[in-house]
């Protein structure tokens, strides 16, 4: 019987993760499908539990329910337990398995796909929310030489550099002054088309400026250009994620560099460019 999975989010139309999926399936020749289920906000235990019975797999999980997952799930894995969030749910005689592939997914990304490797190199990483927090302990394991977190609220960057230690340090945007070799930008600033109160001075000479947004040149982006930076968006990391989960539940790596460069030119079968919805930054 064909096997099934699913992405849970509200909204969900836009999801890329069925368009990536399937090409995953395609290319490994696994024997699945992957829909887009649209949770009520208020019933994603319940959606979840209906999948299940239908059958269901495995499941990744957006926004908003990143937090509701790592509540549902029976067992997590240890990077699901640091990041505090799920994004990846195995379903297995009964038992509700949880998982963050979020960090994996940017650490391939930057080290596989963009050859920036993090260790030894200064990094910055502005941003406090779920998203930060799922790729902390992933970059802290490529040793770099310096790892501080910058946000708009400082007590969330300090509740973090207190929970992963390992030297971090905590700021707000206006104690930033020196280089840094890799500024990840994790906040939502980008979905609102906005610019957190950066000095230029963060970037480095040959910097790579990383935004997890993807879909659409940013503020940020367009600032640390204008400042010598190279740049990158969040495609890579979605896709990688993806492949991530993927591995997870079918036991093979999907090829993602053939992926990544379908959905940057908008020919990811089943999507006809007039037809996409907008792009959007999630899951
Ligand atoms: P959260 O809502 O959990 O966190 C939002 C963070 O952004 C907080 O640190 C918040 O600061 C900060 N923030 C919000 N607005 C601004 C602003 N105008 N200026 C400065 N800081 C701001 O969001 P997530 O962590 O889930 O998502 C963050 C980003 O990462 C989104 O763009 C999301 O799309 C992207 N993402 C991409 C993925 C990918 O695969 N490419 C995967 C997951 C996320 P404060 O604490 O002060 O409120």
């Amino acid at each position: 019987m064909t096997d099934r999975y699913a992405v849970f989010g509200h909204p969900i139309a836009h999801s890329k993760s069925p368009l990536i999926h399937a090409a995953f399936a395609r290319q490994t020749g696994q024997d699945m499908t992957y829909e887009a289920i649209l949770a009520p906000k208020d019933g994603f235990a319940d959606s979840v539990a209906q999948f299940i019975a239908a059958g269901g797999r495995g499941a990744n999980v957006t926004v908003p329910f990143k937090e509701q997952a790592f509540a549902l799930a029976s067992r997590l894995s240890p990077r699901a337990e640091q990041a505090g969030a799920v994004n990846t749910l195995t379903f297995d005689a009964g038992s509700i398995r949880g998982d963050n592939t979020d960090g994996a997914g940017l650490v391939a990304d930057l080290t596989r796909n963009l050859h920036c490797l993090p260790g030894g190199r200064r990094i910055l990483l502005l941003g406090a929310g779920g998203a930060a927090r799922g790729v902390i302990e992933p970059l802290l394991d490529l040793r770099p030489a310096e790892f501080v977190i910058a946000n708009r609220t400082v007590s969330r960057a300090q509740e973090l550099a207190e929970q992963f230690g390992r030297g971090v340090v905590a700021c707000g945007f206006d104690a930033l002054h020196t280089p840094f070799d890799i500024v990840i930008n994790a906040t939502a600033a980008s979905l609102a088309g906005e610019l957190p109160p950066l000095s230029p001075r963060v970037f480095a000479t040959d910097a790579l400026a990383y935004d997890m947004m993807y879909g659409r040149d940013t503020p940020f982006l367009g600032f640390a250009r204008a400042h010598g930076a190279a740049t990158a968006d969040g495609l890579g990391m979605l896709v990688e994620q993806a492949a991530e989960a993927f591995y997870l539940w079918r036991g093979v790596r999907p090829d993602t560099a053939p992926v990544i460069a379908a959905l940057r030119q908008d020919r990811l079968e089943g999507e006809s460019p007039a037809a996409s919805p907008p792009r959007g930054p999630r899951t």
